[in-house]
């Protein structure tokens, strides 16, 4: 075997014996699995309104936008979405991308100038990290939701342009950043607030504006969002919003937006009619909710570790990253599909289950998937202990 293959064998084998190797599972479209691992908290991604919008512009438009959005890429079905985006989320304007991590470099890239300080949290996405190591501005990396060490970042850079960088509900423990603390501290050192609004877009604030929104902070003249459009959207796609300048300056020079292709027009129609669902569902966030509390409840009375969730995330500490890798192999056997994060995809060494809710799953089958993650939980994963903000 060539040399390098063999080092890459011997890294996978190392990963191997900590437990820590990643494996694919495909699934078929009719597996009769319950689904507490996608993202797809409200049903939508097979939601007759926003398959039949996504086919009808599959016919009209063909596979793929065929070009970037300065080329050939941008249609009036993109335009109409990032129009309703930005109307939804309150900004000025919006701007699509191809994925959530392309919104984020270009976000980070664009918001950077020379001197720029970045402040990131340490729990962040790896996009946001990326982001900001794409960026090539310093940054400093803060205690997770600790605003003091935010605020201690940005006096410590007096007169130097800063953005403040953060999830609003954290992808892996699922808790709520203190967004309006964390606003109120950029304005008065003068830094610009990016929060990636993935997680709560659509599932909290008001008509599921996310969590910007519900800061009350939509539209303010300092405040970024980004967000995917893959998770309470059921599709796939970013999007940045903010101040018209901004996303003009983003149109002028976003690299991940300029060199890419563009989202392919189906999906941008079938987003687009998953934004109008979204807006009016009450139902399906009152249910998640509800959900999400009845998880809580039922785990934590069968002593397991469980975060308190702000939107959809639900963490459950496992003992370990084979143990974790066992429990949700061990679900999956059971019929039930959920997420298992070990190191190095969490923010520290707890390997956890996450388990992600989603409105479209029947009632029933949600508890029946409940018992059977209590039922496969392994020895040492029943310490009784709280994680979370308010842990
Ligand atoms: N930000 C966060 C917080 C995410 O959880 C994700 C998705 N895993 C992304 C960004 C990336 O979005 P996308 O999957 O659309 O690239």
């Amino acid at each position: 075997m060539a040399d390098w293959l063999a080092t890459l064998e011997r890294r996978a084998e190392l990963r191997a014996k900590a437990g820590l190797t990643r494996r694919l599972r495909p699934r078929s479209a009719d597996d009769a699995v319950i689904d507490l691992a996608g993202n797809d908290y409200l049903g939508l991604a097979t939601h007759p309104e926003v398959t039949g919008a996504a086919t009808a512009a599959l016919r009209a438009y063909g596979l793929g936008a065929t070009g970037s959005r300065l080329v050939r890429g941008s249609t009036y079905v993109h335009q109409d979405l990032e129009d309703a985006l930005a109307d939804w989320l309150g900004t000025e304007r919006a701007l699509v991308f191809s994925s959530g991590y392309l919104a984020n470099l270009g976000a980070l890239r664009a918001l950077v100038q020379p001197r720029t300080l970045l402040v990131s949290d340490a729990h962040n996405h790896a996009s946001l990290i990326d982001g900001c190591r794409i960026s090539g501005a310093e940054t400093v990396v803060t205690p997770h939701a600790d605003v003091a060490a935010v605020q201690a970042a940005l006096a410590a850079a007096p007169g130097r342009p800063a953005v403040v960088v953060t999830e609003s509900v954290f992808s892996v423990d699922g808790d709520l950043a203190p967004l309006a603390r964390l606003h109120e501290v950029a304005r008065r050192h003068g830094a610009l607030l990016l929060v990636d609004d993935a997680h709560a877009l659509g599932v909290t604030g008001p008509a599921g504006a996310g969590a910007v929104v519900a800061a009350g902070l939509a539209g303010a003249p300092d405040v970024v969002v980004t967000a995917t459009l893959s998770k309470s959207l059921g599709g796939v796609g970013g999007v940045v919003a903010g101040p018209a300048p901004f996303v003009r300056h983003l149109v002028e020079t976003g690299r991940t937006f300029i060199f890419d292709t563009a989202l392919p027009p189906a999906m941008a129609a079938g987003v687009r009619a998953a934004v109008e669902l979204a807006r009016t569902r009450d139902d399906l966030r009152a249910e998640l909710v509800d959900r999400g509390a009845l998880t809580v409840r039922r785990l934590r009375a069968a002593g397991l570790t469980v975060s308190t969730p702000a939107a959809g995330v639900v963490s459950v500490t496992a003992p370990g990253p084979e143990a974790a890798t066992t429990w949700a192999e061990d679900c999956g056997e059971r019929g039930v599909a959920v997420g298992c994060f070990r190191p190095p995809s969490t923010p520290d060494p707890r390997s956890r289950l996450r388990l992600t809710l989603n409105a479209g799953v029947p009632r029933s089958d949600f508890e029946q998937a409940l018992d059977v993650v209590v039922a496969c939980a392994p020895e040492g994963a029943r310490d009784g202990q709280r994680v979370g903000v308010d842990a």
